[in-house]
């Protein structure tokens, strides 16, 4: 399928924004960022985004969208950005795990490139009147009584600007300080890596509309076709293992032979790129004037699918307690408002994906849960009905199935 390239352009040069003060600066242009920029554009806040890197650019994601995430772009009037943009799909997912098989029907989600989705996000920011700056590299620096000082660096160039409140969004594992040791973020020492590659061609046996999950003692790996018949493949690993095994590429390898799935002949020579330690925590959400959203608040494994949904969610609940605080200078409460949110949009959730992903890490657990699935498959449909639900009411409408390699 022939689709136009995805492209997005900055706004403004690092030269104009400099000495500039700014009722908003967001950090980071993932769906995160965009989202809490947009919002904040629309009720009249002046916000400049940043990002160092420039659109489209390459992410390590499973590119799955699912129903929670539709609701919140359905939610602020971004509904037609996924057609528009010629989304896929999803109708199930192919769980495999040594040589078993449980197919979960979907009655919602889809897939789209982070290229094409991340793109159209910032477009949607522009369009209701945000600033963007790519290729530059924000680091929050001075706090004084009613702004932050932002470092703005572009190769060798230098800028600063201030912002009266600033939205972290730089995702997992950022540098978004000047001073290293004002981060107080924790990575879960047992905590699996993310690597993930994107492949022009791959065995047909791949069909769109499905998401195949390989689940092994090592990690799992996910694939599934794009909106232009590529196919993603991301994977969550243990790092000790790709070592063991001579790389990415090779346990990618090991985990899908032994889940029973096919290997794509280009994977050796592809293109991967890896990620810092998945599941991260941070004490606190916000702090003098920085509110963290998305996965720069943090984050637990992949294996639901659920981080741009909370990304979105959380760009959007965020935006209007930034723009209170441009009306009057209840700083504290605002801090407190944005940690109280945060922890009664995410949490539950995040605690749902952690035990799944503890579960992961037992072999013998993972091959009873496919057996039960087998035979009882409705026991899935209350976890799936949660993982899916919209942020407001429940969403999804799950029917499972499974079936016997
Ligand atoms: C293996 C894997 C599979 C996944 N699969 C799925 C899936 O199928 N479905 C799903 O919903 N989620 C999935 N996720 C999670 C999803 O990718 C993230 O939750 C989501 O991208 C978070 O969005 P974000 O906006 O918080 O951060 P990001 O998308 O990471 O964006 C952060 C941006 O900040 C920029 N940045 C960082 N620091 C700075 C700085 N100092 N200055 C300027 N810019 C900066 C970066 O360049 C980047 O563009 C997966 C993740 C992994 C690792």
């Amino acid at each position: 399928m022939a689709l136009p390239e995805p492209r997005v352009a900055a706004t403004i040069r690092l030269d104009e924004v400099s000495g500039q003060r700014w009722d908003l600066v967001v950090i980071g242009a993932g769906p995160a960022g965009s989202m809490a920029a947009r919002e904040a554009s629309l009720a009249g806040a002046r916000v400049l985004l940043v990002d160092r890197a420039s659109f489209p650019r390459p992410k390590v994601c499973g590119c799955c969208i699912n129903g929670a995430a539709i609701g919140v772009l359905t939610d602020v009037g971004l509904g037609d950005l996924l057609r528009h943009n010629c989304a896929q799909q999803l109708h199930a997912v192919r769980l495999a795990s040594a040589g078993r098989i449980a197919n979960i029907r979907l009655s919602e989600g889809v897939s789209l490139s982070r290229e094409r989705f991340d793109t159209a996000l910032i477009q949607a920011a522009i369009d209701a009147g945000a600033e963007f700056l790519d290729q530059t590299q924000a680091l929050i620096s001075n706090v004084n009584a009613d702004a932050r000082a932002v470092i703005l660096k572009r190769d060798m160039t230098e800028q600063s600007a201030a912002a009266k409140s600033i939205v972290v969004a730089g995702g997992l594992g950022c540098r978004v300080f000047a001073e290293p040791s004002s981060d107080e973020r924790h990575a879960s020492p047992a905590s699996r890596v993310g690597a993930g590659t994107v492949l022009d061609v791959a065995p047909a046996e791949y069909c769109g509309g499905t998401i195949y999950m390989a689940c092994h003692k090592h990690g799992y790996v996910g694939l599934v076709r794009l909106e232009d018949d590529r196919l993603d493949i991301a994977a969550a690993l243990d790092s000790d293992a790709i070592k063991q095994h001579g790389g990415i590429a090779k346990l990618a390898a090991q985990i899908l032979t032994h889940a029973g799935l096919s290997i794509p002949e280009a994977m050796d020579d592809a293109n991967w790129h890896g990620t810092a330690k998945l599941t991260q925590h941070r004490e606190h959400v916000a702090a003098e004037r920085c509110f963290f959203i998305g996965d720069a608040a943090g984050y637990v494994e992949p294996f639901t699918g659920e981080g741009m949904a909370w990304a979105l969610a959380s760009g959007r609940a965020v935006a209007p307690i930034v723009v209170d605080l441009l009306q009057d200078d209840g700083e504290a409460d605002a801090m407190q408002a944005w940690t109280d949110q945060h922890r009664r949009l995410i949490a539950r959730r995040a605690r749902l994906c952690r035990y799944v992903s503890r579960m992961l890490r037992y072999p013998a657990v993972v091959s009873v849960a496919v057996r039960l699935l087998a035979h009882a498959p409705w026991l899935a449909r209350p976890v799936v009905r949660s993982l899916n639900a919209s942020f407001q009411a429940g969403r999804a409408n799950i029917v499972v199935e499974s079936e016997k390699n």
